[in-house]
């Protein structure tokens, strides 16, 4: 078996400096030079993993496919990398201690009092070279989450500590993610705060090997120097991680930077091929250089917090790159439709895409913007609760069960076109137990779905208790309704598409956990040039606005029609 390097990311001075970007990155440009990578994320929480905290709490659920719910990190690891992740890369605190309780209880401690130190960080560094040694890799990344300085955090680093003393020197790397902010009165960027920062770091014994200097604009050498010196790094050893316009072109900042250098020459990894980031490059050109703009409604839950939907905004920078557009995403609080037509709300835009969610708040409103959708040819995407939702408006409004709703919203209704299956019901703890992770899915010939992925059986990744109710099979069908995808395990509808519209279909999994930056999801990519070419037609009516709304080119319209071409586009927030 290798033995596995460890290379540790944690971070300094506030969060969100992207930790899990640089992770990612390197992960990239470690997997690009030849070497195997795994990436870890440690979470110093108490809960078991995000799936019981609120989006507004922690953002985005990501569901991998054996069916973990981790940490939104994770997304952007196997978006960088496209490594296949698992239920063992992403550990929080609550796991530890979960199962130190458990080994308590029965009795393994022997009468020993059980501690932070040793039973903790024994267990974390565990999972730490358990995780390595299984995936067999060159170098595990591994992300200790939170901030220096923090009181949860303090076990986990302390188990990086004592694992560089363990598995030697030569086999971990230390990097520290830092802010260097600009004072704009004395025109000034200020180091202390890394400085102090890396203090803290050393007060516990950890001595970073790199620091990743984020700044809004390039860190110039003196400063550089600067940090090296009171942080006891070499010069090259600081590296300026500017703001960029997208989050991919970062592994091409800090490879400029040196980084993937430094960690190979310390590692004394050997062996590696030459770096050719060619592909990549073209990618975060594509994203950078939109030729043109569409609109896409996002009707959900937790439109005031991104994060909450960061996968399906990195699907759209991915799609929209692929169709040579940059996705404008116009967020629209469900609430709107209360005071506001849907038409108002809906006649500027190009798609509508209805989320996933939990809950019954805002549910009306979705429906309202999904009737608008089918019935004035507006291409809609459903995904998850988007499918519920998408089956109440069918249900009530083309198929006339009165009352028709799922009994996620109301147990009495006296058609619950989406209701819970029977293992479901039995199920009383929260955690953990809803349908998860990837199933297989059995695509209908001639249907949406089937030309878009090109495939006939494809795997998805799923995180939900409700289902389509079979027994409304027949009203659907006869209402112009077609089921297109089926679990061929079990025979529960995975997808509904309505063939008599340009572009609608509802999806009862989460495609946006697949997408890659140079390999969009194909039902995103599909949805974009549908969008395209609703635009279009949007134009050609004379509603065309703006001088940022060039007319849609030639090259769109050919993408739409074969989804082949690769073009530009990024997603913004309007
Ligand atoms: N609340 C719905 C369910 O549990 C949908 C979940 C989702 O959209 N992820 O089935």
């Amino acid at each position: 078996m290798k033995q596995p390097n460890f290379v540790f990311v944690t971070g300094g001075v506030v969060s969100s400096l992207g930790k899990g970007i640089a992770a990612a990155s390197l992960g990239l440009l470690l997997k690009e030079r030849g070497y195997k990578v795994t990436l870890q994320k440690l979470d110093p929480y108490l809960n078991v993993d995000p799936g019981t905290m609120s989006p507004f709490q922690h953002g985005e659920v990501f569901v991998t496919d054996d069916g973990a719910e981790t940490d939104l990190d994770l997304g952007h690891y196997e978006r960088f990398t496209d490594v296949t992740l698992g239920r063992r890369n992403s550990v929080s605190a609550g796991q530890i201690y979960d199962t130190i309780i458990t080994r308590e209880r029965r009795g393994d401690y022997l009468g020993k009092t059980v501690q932070v130190i040793p039973h903790v960080t024994d267990e974390i560094k565990r999972r730490m070279v358990e995780t390595a040694e299984e995936s067999d890799a060159d170098v595990s990344i591994i992300e200790i989450g939170g901030t220096v300085g923090d009181i949860e955090s303090l076990p986990f680093l302390e188990a990086i500590r004592q694992l560089r003393l363990e598995v030697g020197a030569r086999k971990t790397f230390f990097i520290h993610v830092t802010l260097v902010p600009l004072v704009r009165a004395a025109k000034e960027l200020k180091t202390k705060p890394t400085q102090h920062s890396v203090k803290g770091l050393r007060e516990i014994g950890i001595q970073p090997d790199v620091l990743i200097c984020r700044s809004d604009t390039p860190i110039p050498q003196e400063v550089r120097n600067k940090i090296a010196l009171f942080c006891n790094v070499p010069n090259n050893a600081v590296i300026s991680a500017p703001d960029v316009r997208s989050i991919y072109e970062v592994p091409l900042i800090v490879h400029r930077g040196g980084l993937d250098a430094l960690v190979i020459e310390a590692l004394g990894l050997q062996g590696d091929k030459p770096l050719d980031l060619t592909r990549w490059e073209s990618t975060v050109r594509d994203i950078l250089e939109p030729k043109e703009k569409v609109c896409i409604a996002m009707c959900g839950k937790y439109t005031h917090l991104q994060d909450a939907y960061k996968s399906i905004l990195e699907s759209f920078v991915h799609a929209g790159a692929a169709n040579g557009v940059q996705i404008e995403v116009k967020w629209i609080e469900s609430t709107e439709f209360e005071t506001k037509s849907p038409q108002e709300v809906l006649e500027h835009v190009d798609g509508l895409l209805v989320p996933g969610g939990f809950g019954e708040r805002g549910i009306e409103g979705m429906i309202q913007a999904i009737r608008f959708a089918r019935e004035s040819g507006l291409p809609f995407f459903g995904i998850c609760l988007g499918l519920h939702c998408a089956s109440i408006e069918i249900a009530r409004n083309l198929c006339h069960l009165e009352h028709a709703d799922s009994t996620e919203f109301n147990v009495e209704t006296p058609h619950p076109v989406i209701d819970l299956m029977p293992d479901q019901l039995k199920t009383h703890l929260k955690g953990g137990t809803m349908r998860l992770g990837s199933y297989p899915c059995d695509l209908a010939a001639g249907s949406r779905a089937r030309e878009a992925y090109g495939d006939e059986r494809i795997r998805e990744r799923h995180r939900h208790r409700w289902e389509f109710n079979d027994s409304y099979r027949q009203p659907f069908e006869e209402a112009g309704v077609r089921f297109t995808g089926i679990c061929p395990d079990n025979g529960l509808v995975e997808i509904l598409e309505l063939s008599d519209h340009p572009w609608f279909v509802a999806v009862q999994f989460h495609p946006e956990l697949k997408s890659r930056p140079d390999r969009p999801h194909p039902l995103f990519r599909s949805f974009v040039a549908a969008a395209i070419v609703h635009r279009t037609g949007r134009v050609g009516a004379g509603e065309r606005q703006g001088h940022d709304s060039p007319a849609v080119s030639e090259k769109s319209k050919d993408s739409s029609a074969s989804d082949e071409e690769a073009g530009a586009g990024r997603t913004t927030h309007a």
